[in-house]
């Protein structure tokens, strides 16, 4: 169903026009309330005056993680404290996470966009959803509320975790739409199956995947385990959260939001725009939002766009799977994982090389137990009694546990046995490539 036909079924040229009002007066917003911005300009001889046209969305500044970091927590905000409604952060990286403030406004804006987003890949007032994402600091959880509410199906909180209960919950309910990320419907298949439950026979239809890279296989898999259509959906904190994009019933690619999502994509290395159709990095600027709007954010997500009109009639450009990223940021079990803090933690603990391996397996690469770290030891700790080095991997995996957010697998191997090269380490390997 299109729930906004005037957004969703916008011609492009209006859509375009739509664009660059509100392009314009969010420039000059961020402009006059952000000083990080304004001195952004200022680096790059820009005033808001330059934008005139979409095209001119080239002459401004990007926006990175880093920024985002360097600016923790409240630098980038456009609004006074008391303007702020809730506030989210990212998923479990070290240090400091994103911050992510809303107005009002933007939580009425973002779950406007999510029942839109539920409506797109089918869900109906008559439907129940079980919602399966985590509540809290992460976004999904009450993204996906709000906007179920707002659609006016029946919500079923359940957050993630709690595996049998859930399953329970699901038959005894009539639950129809699951809403998780990709790896905990795996889980949810195995649990059902050692439970005798066959999914396939509950009232379940419909499910939407997201929050992490998945595969066409994974989708044919879950949807025969569920007996569901499973659609993607894809957002990301920086952003709003979920709803940047989503699949309509068609499954042909994730209609972007373009009405609050002005995108881009770029080449990562040149930082030069590159045309629709050709795989890129994506760069999004937000158009609507109040508490903290973003210009032009790296999401570092390669993906390529079709600005063709869908059979379903959205004139809204779809975007790709995610083929990959430009940085080498993992996903494991939906929290972030950057080589470099696994690093961070072997520079810190004594007795072993910061020679490591990180190790996944990507014919299961949603599996739970996915991380998996090998590290050389030094000579004087290999050399040593079998005790300490069961030590030593005690503490890696406590170590590793606290900064990652995450458990990981350690494997402690001989000096030198991890093969060095030169230029850029290759710290991620496929396990089929070992
Ligand atoms: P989360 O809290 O969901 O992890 P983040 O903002 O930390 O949110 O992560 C956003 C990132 O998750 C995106 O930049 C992208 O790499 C990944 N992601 C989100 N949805 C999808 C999807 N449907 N397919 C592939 N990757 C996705
Ligand atoms: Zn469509």
């Amino acid at each position: 169903m299109i729930r906004d036909p005037e957004h969703e079924k916008m011609p492009r040229r209006e859509l375009e026009q739509l664009q660059l009002e509100r392009l314009k007066v969010k420039v000059r917003e961020v402009y006059e309330k952000v000083p990080y911005y304004r001195q952004a300009f200022k680096e790059k001889g820009v005033t808001p005056d330059h934008v005139q046209t979409l095209a001119d969305l080239v002459k401004l500044p990007f926006t990175s993680k880093l920024d985002f970091r360097d600016n923790y927590p409240f630098g980038l905000m456009a609004v006074p404290h008391e303007q702020v409604v809730r506030i989210h952060s990212s998923s479990g990286t070290t240090g400091k996470p994103i911050i992510a403030p809303y107005t009002q406004g933007d939580i009425d804006t973002w779950a406007e966009i999510m029942a839109r987003t539920l409506a797109a890949g089918g869900t109906t007032k008559y439907d129940v959803m079980q919602n399966a994402y985590g509540y809290g600091l992460f976004t999904g959880g009450l993204g996906f509320h709000y906007g179920a509410e707002r659609l006016g199906c029946t919500v079923i909180p359940t957050s993630g975790g709690n595996t049998k209960r859930q399953i329970l919950l699901l038959q005894d309910l009539e639950t129809t739409v699951i809403t998780c990320t990709p790896s905990y419907a795996l889980i949810l298949c195995e649990t059902a199956l050692d439970m005798g439950v066959d999914l396939r026979e509950t009232k379940l239809r419909l499910g939407f995947m997201g929050a992490e890279p998945w595969s066409e296989q994974m989708r044919k898999d879950v949807e025969e385990r569920m007996g569901i259509s499973a659609i993607n959906i894809y957002g990301l904190t920086e952003i709003i959260g979920p709803g940047v994009s989503v699949e309509c019933t068609h499954k042909c690619g994730m209609h972007i939001a373009e009405d609050h999502f002005l995108v881009e994509i770029i080449n990562p290395k040149s930082g030069e725009q590159i045309p629709y159709g050709e795989e890129g990095e994506l760069v999004i600027t937000t158009l609507t939002k109040e508490a903290q709007p973003v210009l032009r954010f790296r999401t570092r997500d390669i993906v390529s766009l079709n600005p063709e009109p869908c059979e379903c009639g959205r004139t809204l450009a779809r975007m790709s799977r995610v083929t990959g990223r430009s940085d080498d940021m993992l996903i494991v079990r939906g929290v972030n994982v950057f080589p470099s803090q696994i690093e961070s933690v072997l520079l810190d603990v004594e007795g072993v090389e910061p020679h490591y391996l990180i190790v996944v397996d990507r014919q299961h690469q949603f599996k739970s137990d996915e991380l998996e770290v090998w590290i050389e030891v030094s000579e004087a700790v290999f050399s040593d009694e079998i005790q300490k080095m069961e030590d030593l991997e005690k503490r890696l995996r406590a170590e590793m546990d606290s900064v990652l957010g995450i458990s990981a697998r350690i494997k402690l191997v001989e000096p030198r046995t991890i093969a060095r090269t030169e230029g850029k380490a290759k710290r991620v390997v496929d396990r089929s490539e070992l």
